[in-house]
């Protein structure tokens, strides 16, 4: 089986055709500008790369919020966004249509959840979490091998948390203002410093707020699906890669000994795909149509 994946994200789309990680047959990156150039754009490599090669099914990864209801007349859209001109855009009909092959649409966080449990950090599990901590946070929640839903997608990213004891910054969700996203998110420390991750030293306090308001979503995840492992990827933690052992040990220290982690000392991974997670999730997705 052949498959083709696209993940749409708000800066750049990957495209490509791949068995597996180790057989990655077509590979392109385009910038995300307008629906319809972007769109187009992608609908042309495909077309050319089914014509080329063939493929089963197409898999699309899709920054959000989007609906992903099959029961809803706008199944397939990405919902309100601030990203310009993408708000109702109809993204997963419109593919299916041109491409002509089954289609599954899901988050860009979910896909990565599944590629990390099909051939990462997750390898061997039907219960896994994914939390990236990027310009967001995102996390991906697979129960029973399926990412979790509802009448929407997983969003516990905006939990609220309790906050460290003297630091009393409002956070910079726009909505919730300190949900975890507002406080340990890229975006909320360059609106509290005017720095990226990167460039704020490890050994700045600001990360024990970051580490606390991550380990608490971790509690979060741990008592509402108890996964088997959870992994943390994206920019934050990728430049500030101490923190994992922060996040672990404040985890274990905040569930009391109420539960007793799988693992020991390496509950809390690091993602194994790099950044591969996000195109190879959009593969992982195309695996998961049913014919
Ligand atoms: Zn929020």
């Amino acid at each position: 089986m052949t498959y083709a994946g696209v993940e749409l994200g708000g800066t750049k789309c990957a495209i490509l055709m791949a068995r597996d990680p180790a057989a990655i047959v077509e590979r392109e990156l385009i910038p995300t500008t307008s629906p319809d150039e972007t769109l187009g754009s992608i609908e042309r490599t495909l077309l050319r790369w089914k014509s080329s090669h063939g493929f089963d099914s197409l898999g699309i990864a899709s920054f959000g919020p989007i609906d992903l209801d099959t029961n809803s007349p706008t199944w397939g859209t990405i919902r309100a966004t601030p990203k310009r001109g993408w708000a109702n855009v109809d993204v997963a009909a419109r593919l299916k249509a041109a491409i002509h092959v089954p289609v599954a649409f899901d988050t860009d966080v979910n896909g990565a959840a599944l590629a990390e449990m099909r051939w990462g950090s997750g390898r061997g599990f039907d219960d896994f979490a994914y939390i990236t901590v990027g310009t967001g946070v995102g996390v991906g929640l697979i129960v029973n091998g399926r990412p979790v839903r509802g009448f929407g997608h997983c969003e516990l990213g905006h939990v609220r948390v309790a906050r460290l004891p003297g630091d009393a910054w409002p956070g910079s969700c726009p909505y919730h203002g300190d949900c975890v996203e507002g406080l340990a998110s890229g975006s909320a420390l360059e609106a509290r410093f005017g720095l990226r991750a990167d460039a704020i030293a490890p050994g700045d306090p600001v990360w024990d707020a970051v580490a606390s308001a991550l380990a608490q979503l971790c509690h979060a995840i741990v008592c509402a699906a108890a996964p088997r492992r959870i992994a943390i990827g994206g920019g934050v933690t990728a430049a500030q890669p101490h923190l994992l052992r922060q996040i672990q040990s404040r985890l274990v220290e905040s569930l009391g000994g109420f539960l007793t982690l799988p693992s020991d000392g390496d509950y809390i991974r690091e993602p194994e795909l790099g950044s591969d997670a996000g195109p190879l999730g959009a593969i992982a997705l195309a695996m998961t149509v049913r014919r």
